[in-house]
């Protein structure tokens, strides 16, 4: 009896402690979104024409002699932003891989409670994953669009194919496409990561989101770069300072029905597109589609990007 009397004291004892502890925890904590109940999720999305050095299909493509070299830069990137918005109060990450083939980031070096978005198709391309359980996006490794003159590797979706994308009037970067996916589920962007050119249009296009700017670009294939230590240390402090005002930020959405407009660079895929009962041409190399809302102009993309009729398996 009185060894149960004691353990109830002692276990009450223990509470006001803990409370007093938690009261005193609030009041060092950084005053962000962040609340304890909920968690803070951010939704990474990587690329890799904006990674640290990166100026050629050298470091961007298998084959390439520094190719498994930059796939450790890339992945450090992305190590440094989740470190850095742990450490601001970030509590869950969901990391896509998004360049190329979707297999670049070497997935043993990130964090055990992260999981990564591989490979193509999927139907929402860059932002597979994201819901609107998230807090906020970061872009990593970005880069210029198709219709800038300026920026390394500046291409939107498929440097090969394609020559502009606008939405509702909008000439788009693949930050922004992206953006308007997230918005669709209210999520706003916070921060990008790439070349000077890449960081401005983007800041330009989505609003004030924080930027780390690793390299200024020089021409398409050149750029002056930081080393990656010190990448990686403009992209932990503009990650913290991202976190640490995450309520600044503001979702960015399309009014709809969304009007896409997409160029490409050959006929026959115009021609052929043009068949589509829902798809008009508006000259030889350009397409209008009308859709609902952002899950449609995304899946529109995919399969303009990725369909072939030899698909195999
Ligand atoms: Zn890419």
């Amino acid at each position: 009896m009185l060894k149960r009397y004691r353990s109830i004291k002692k276990h009450s004892i223990a509470l006001r402690h803990l409370a007093t502890f938690m009261t005193m925890l609030s009041l060092v904590l950084p005053i962000t979104g962040w609340t304890q109940e909920d968690g803070l999720r951010i939704y990474i999305s990587a690329d890799m024409e904006g990674v640290v050095g990166a100026v050629t299909a050298e470091q961007l493509a298998p084959g390439g002699f520094e190719y498994q070299r930059f796939r450790e830069f890339m992945t450090e990137e992305v190590k440094v932003a989740i470190d850095a918005g742990r450490a601001a109060g970030a509590t869950e990450f969901l990391v896509s891989d998004s360049h190329g083939n979707g297999q670049n980031l070497l997935i043993e070096r990130l964090p055990d409670d992260v999981m990564v978005v591989r490979s193509w198709p999927r139907p929402l391309g860059m932002m597979e994953g994201i819901d609107e359980t998230f807090d906020g996006v970061i872009f990593l490794g970005y880069h210029s669009s198709t219709t800038n003159m300026r920026g390394v590797r500046a291409h939107t979706m498929s440097s090969a194919t394609i020559t502009a994308i606008r939405l509702n009037g909008v000439e788009m970067t693949e930050g922004s496409i992206n953006a308007a996916i997230a918005g669709h589920f209210g999520v706003p962007v916070i921060m990008v990561s790439g070349d000077d050119v890449a960081v401005a249009e983007n800041q330009v296009l989505i609003g004030d989101i924080e930027g780390a700017v690793v390299k200024w670009a020089k021409g398409f294939h050149s750029a002056q770069t930081l080393t990656p230590e010190a990448a990686y240390e403009v992209i932990r402090t503009r990650t913290m300072a991202a976190i640490s005002r995450i309520d600044d930020f503001e979702a960015y959405t399309m009014k709809k029905p969304i009007e896409l407009e997409l160029s490409l660079k050959h006929y026959r895929p115009v021609e052929l597109l043009d068949y589509l009962p829902n798809v008009e041409k508006v000259n030889s190399h350009t397409i209008r589609f009308v859709a609902e809302d952002m899950l449609e102009i995304s899946r529109f993309l995919a399969v303009v990007t990725g369909y072939r009729i030899d698909l195999q398996p």
